[in-house]
């Protein structure tokens, strides 16, 4: 990994993506409390220094961003798609480097951290594929010697603002389809997360050069909430698409609506398991185990709530404290360790919080949560992961800590475990453990699973690419990556031709000069 990033030092960046301004600073300039700073929460160190983007740069970005559109637009969609294949071929090479990077920057095991940039790759394939089938429908003409057909052509410059955990495979989701559907991207990822944003851009630069793509197809540009709101703001920008907690979400929708522009929000979850009496209770306790402490619970779709049928909870508690006894917690790229770090000390706070608001809401801490400390937890972001027993959904209950806490629920019949399940405001992703049929078919029926993600016997975090991912209610209601979620990046045109020698009106209307 150091020669990776000796490598993001020296190397310039495309001057598109970064307005001719270098934004790699190798060493703290002292004073200058305006970089961005990345500290890894692996070890505390500080990994690097960041010019963050001026308002004036910003808008050059737009400006080079429009410009290129232009040329981009009249690409076949298929040749966009080549390119893309290509992006794949760099990330592959890249794959150890990268994934180790985000690994180290983010927090998250090395094997999240590859899986990331497999995730990456995966999109890209999908993108090839999906860049020969941006299909629109023919329709019937109600009148005679007219064709009816609809079209769907590229909106413009997307704006894309992500969010730390997922510092890579998020920014993929919707570059690479909004490439191939003829777009160009200005990415704002999290301020936490800048240096793998750079590194994504330096992967994809031989690429872009050797193809004469136009400057400005792929724009970055860094900074916190203000830079978001240059993008959320600006009528220049077509769509924006915004992954991260549903405060943030509410402000991009009430700022984008306010100019009549495109949104797609990817938000907060408050994700569910069921376990049924039915449950293969062997299948069941990986999963819910590796859905509440994996990324250290801070995944978009981490496993927060347990609903258990009363008869086998003893049982699934017991087993549940026994796996929770044998996490390794510790540093994530050696892989013997489960359970990294949270990304800083202000999310370690938030756990605390929510620890006590546990207890003063009438929970019972099975495994009580604590920060570490000592050799090996200098940075001091590592926590025990916890388990909650709750009389009841409280408030703490019902709002995403991003941070590995489990809270179990007690039900008697499915309505009632199903109504739990739902009775939160987020609804992102949702499974039910049972062997069941009928159990299964009602958790998937319309009177079932409120959320965009519905499993079963499958845990609620890992989601493959070629599903539409997202979820209901204040989870935001976007679709991305897989399925036809790239319908989301185009702007539907519905075409008449007529071919004949009179002109008949819709509905039969009369109209004789
Ligand atoms: P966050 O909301 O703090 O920040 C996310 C991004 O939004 C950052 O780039 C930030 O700079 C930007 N931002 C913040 N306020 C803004 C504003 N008012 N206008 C414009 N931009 C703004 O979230 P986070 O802590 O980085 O990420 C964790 C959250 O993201 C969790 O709630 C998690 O569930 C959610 N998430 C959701 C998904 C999903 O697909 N549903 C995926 C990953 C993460």
């Amino acid at each position: 990994m150091q020669q990776f990033l000796q490598k993001l030092k020296t190397q310039p960046m495309m001057s598109g993506t970064s307005t001719g301004q270098a934004f790699w600073h190798s060493s703290a300039v002292e004073g200058d409390d305006s970089l961005l700073k990345s500290y890894s929460p692996v070890d505390g160190q500080l990994l690097a220094e960041v010019y963050p983007t001026t308002a004036e740069d910003y808008d050059k970005v737009v400006q080079i961003a429009q410009a290129a559109f232009l040329k981009w637009r009249s690409v076949p969609a298929p040749k966009r798609g080549e390119i893309i294949r290509q992006m794949g071929e760099q990330f592959r090479l890249y794959k150890k480097d990268l994934g180790t990077l985000v690994s180290y920057e983010m927090g998250k095991s090395l094997q999240e951290g590859l899986g990331e940039v497999q995730e990456i790759i995966d999109i890209c394939d999908f993108a090839v594929g999906q860049s020969r089938q941006l299909y629109g429908l023919t329709m019937h003409s109600e009148r005679a010697d007219h064709r009816m057909y609809e079209q769907w052509h590229p909106l413009g410059v997307v704006g894309i603002i992500s969010a730390f955990n997922f510092p890579v495979a998020v920014w993929s989701w919707n570059a690479m389809l909004a490439w191939v559907c003829g777009n160009v991207c200005i990415w704002k990822p999290s301020e936490k997360t800048p240096l793998t944003a750079l590194a994504c851009q330096q992967i994809i630069k031989d690429v872009l050069e050797r193809n004469d793509v136009p400057e400005g197809v792929s724009c970055l540009i860094t900074g916190g909430r203000e830079a978001g709101s240059w993008l959320t703001e600006d009528p220049r920008i077509a769509l924006v698409s915004a992954t991260g907690s549903t405060r943030m979400g509410k402000a991009v929708a009430q700022t984008v609506a306010g100019r009549l522009g495109r949104y797609l929000l990817e938000l907060g979850g408050n994700n569910a398991i069921i376990v049924s009496q039915y449950a293969d209770l062997n299948v069941a306790i990986p999963a819910i185990v590796f859905g509440a402490v994996g990324t250290a619970g801070q995944r978009c779709t981490s496993t927060r709530r347990l609903i258990i049928h009363e008869s086998i909870y003893e049982d699934v508690k017991n087993r549940l404290v026994k796996a929770y006894g044998q996490l390794r917690i510790g540093n994530p790229l050696d892989e013997k360790n489960h359970v990294g770090p949270l990304i800083d000390p202000s999310a370690v706070a938030a756990y605390q919080s929510a620890l006590f608001q546990i207890k003063e809401q009438g929970g019972r801490l099975l495994i009580d949560g604590e920060m570490l400390e000592g050799p090996g937890f200098e940075s001091g972001c590592y926590v025990r992961p916890a388990i909650a027993e709750m009389p009841a959904q409280t408030e703490i209950v019902q709002h995403e800590t991003f941070a590995p806490i489990l809270y179990l629920l007690k039900y008697r019949s499915l309505d009632e475990a199903i109504a739990l399940q739902n009775g939160v405001p987020q609804g992102l992703s949702s499974a039910v453990f049972t062997l069941n049929l009928r159990e299964a078919e009602q958790f998937l029926s319309a009177a079932g699973s409120d959320c965009g993600i519905a499993n079963v016997n499958i845990g609620t975090s890992g989601a493959e690419i070629g599903g539409a991912f997202g979820g209901e209610k204040e989870t935001g209601g976007g679709r991305e990556s897989g399925s036809d979620a790239w319908k989301a990046y185009m702007r539907r045109q519905t075409n008449t031709i007529n071919y004949g020698t009179s002109l008949p009106l819709a509905q039969g209307i009369k109209f004789e000069i």
